[in-house]
């Protein structure tokens, strides 16, 4: 990365600009939408530069967020099949012990490894890299916008200031983990970034907050040995999923020894001499105290677009959320927003990184297409795992769809008896005169693969009669799809 941009331009002075070069798209911010963004600008000839305040590019997905998680998911895994070694016909594997040191040591090779290769795909892409905090400057001047970089001094002003010139702006600066009234993040009172620096594994932690961040992190604690509570202040956990697969998400938790607590507001989070005491009130309206060595605060994320002077544009904004159209255009004629800043659009990577090639397209005059909100998967990436895209059975109703449902158990399916894990189901929500599919619902092994499938089955608008008859290979966990487009017209056949 070029590491100072007023160095870049040569210039010895607090305020230059950067050489004369006008830029097609200059992107702010590295995260997955912005890092996208710029291979695809790079793809389709456009002169891009891409804006990081920090030293490496992959913002919170890459660095705490998606792949750091799934790093310890995927080893709290192995660590559960280790558990089962003799069922499986494996002696001798002696006391296993967890080296937590070494699982951290491998989650940042694999961060350090994916940073060299955006920077490898930006060269490719011939995508200039500038380290600095990026701020709007206002609205373009004969059709080209300014976007001022500081090389010091993160999110305030101070520091080298330098200008860069170009045509169009993608915002893409994620968001920061909330934290609740009056608190800190420390070494106890943590959030995504603390807990996954964690010199140890807790004995005891409290989740606050029951959303795809919250349980993934207790799911995986949980399999490490730590006694794990879920406070969740709704009725249930992972509330924006369909009900079903909240209650047997649930129910799994519970059997995992997870002690789920739904209903539940938290009044107080204190420090202990040696830990955190957490005071609720319960869905009886009864008052609870717990205490454990951690807590995880895991209640939202809020938009990184309060310090980038967005206020001398014509952006507007939805409660901190930056208002797009479905091209991710902002009110600003020329900047566009994209990834966990963008108002209605779900915080996940894979939203923000379709949002950038959407956005990128639309620039270069390309064929493109917007982004259908249904066609989203979600993914939390929890044991037992959750796959859903489209309509809940609740909001299609809602929506006035008349609907017939097919659900088909794991139970059924062969390749998770074959893998141990036949517990969770899949669910189709399909309309119920034409049959097209409305949504789909995967709670168990592998959901987070073999919804997929079904997010290509329904951005190709496929019916369940269609569905039923495409070939599933054997044994496999997708035939479990299969089955469940069967359940719809009650012909599953391995139930
Ligand atoms: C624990 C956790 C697990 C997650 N797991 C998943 C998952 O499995 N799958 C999934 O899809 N999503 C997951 N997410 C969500 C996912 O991480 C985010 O949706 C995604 O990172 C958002 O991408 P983004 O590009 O919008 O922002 P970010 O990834 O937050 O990146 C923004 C970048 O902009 C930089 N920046 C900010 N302000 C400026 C500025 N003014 N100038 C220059 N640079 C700036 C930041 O330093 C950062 O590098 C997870 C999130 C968390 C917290």
């Amino acid at each position: 990365m070029v590491r100072a941009a007023a160095r870049q331009a040569g210039a010895p002075g607090k305020k230059t600009h950067l050489a004369e070069t006008i830029y097609d798209v200059a992107i702010i911010g590295s995260g997955p939408a912005g890092y996208t963004a710029a291979i695809r600008a790079g793809q389709l000839g456009l002169k891009t530069a891409l804006i990081e305040r920090t030293d490496q590019l992959g913002g919170t997905c890459l660095h705490v967020g998606c792949i750091p998680t799934k790093t310890l998911l995927f080893h709290a895994e192995v660590w559960d099949h280790l558990k089962h070694a003799t069922d499986y016909g494996i002696d001798n594997v002696g006391e296993p012990k967890i080296n937590w040191p070494n699982a951290l040591r491998r989650k940042n090779a694999i961060i350090a490894k994916h940073v060299k290769g955006l920077e490898f795909l930006m060269k490719k892409n011939k995508v200039t890299t500038i380290e600095g905090y990026g701020r709007l400057t206002g609205p373009a001047q004969d059709g080209i916008h300014t976007v001022s970089i500081y090389t010091e001094g993160g999110g305030g002003a101070a520091g080298e200031q330098s200008f860069l010139k170009a045509k169009n702006i993608l915002v893409a600066t994620g968001s920061d983990a909330k934290m609740l009234p009056g608190l800190e993040a420390d070494t106890r009172i943590l959030t995504n970034i603390e807990i996954l620096s964690m010199p140890a594994v807790p004995k005891s932690l409290i989740v606050i907050g029951a959303g795809a961040v919250g349980v993934e992190f207790g799911s995986i604690f949980r399999s490490f040995g730590t006694e794990v509570t879920i406070v969740e202040y709704l009725p249930r956990i992972v509330p924006v999923e369909d009900e079903e697969i909240s209650k047997e998400l649930t129910r799994q938790f519970k059997k995992r020894g997870i002690d789920v607590n739904t209903g539940a507001k938290v009044e107080k989070v204190e420090k202990t001499e040696a830990g955190v005491r957490v005071t609720f009130t319960d869905q009886n309206g009864k008052t609870q105290i717990k205490e454990a060595d951690k807590v995880l605060v895991a209640v939202g994320r809020s938009p990184r677009t309060d310090n980038i002077d967005i206020q001398k544009t014509k952006i507007e904004l939805d409660r901190g959320f930056i208002k797009t159209n479905e091209w991710m255009e902002t009110a600003e004629p020329g900047i566009f927003a994209i990834g966990d800043i963008v108002s209605g659009y779900p915080q996940l990577a894979h939203s923000g990184s379709m949002a950038g090639m959407v956005a990128v397209a639309k620039i270069a005059g390309r064929h493109y297409r917007s982004i259908n909100r249904l066609r989203i998967p979600a993914c939390t990436y929890t044991e037992p795992q959750v796959g859903s895209v489209g309509l809940t059975e609740a909001a299609a109703k809602e929506k006035g769809h008349e609907i017939k449902v097919g659900k088909f158990p794991f139970a059924g399916n062969s390749k998770a008896t074959i893998v141990d894990s036949h517990d969770g189901f899949v669910k189709i929500v399909a309309d119920a005169k034409f049959g097209e599919v409305l949504g789909v619902h995967i709670i168990g092994p592998q959901a987070t693969e073999i919804i997929a499938e079904a997010v290509v089955a329904m951005d190709l608008e496929a019916t369940v009669d269609e569905l039923m008859y495409t070939i599933h290979a054997h044994p496999t966990l997708s035939e479990s799809m299969l089955d469940a487009y069967g359940a719809v017209e009650g012909m599953a056949i391995n139930a």
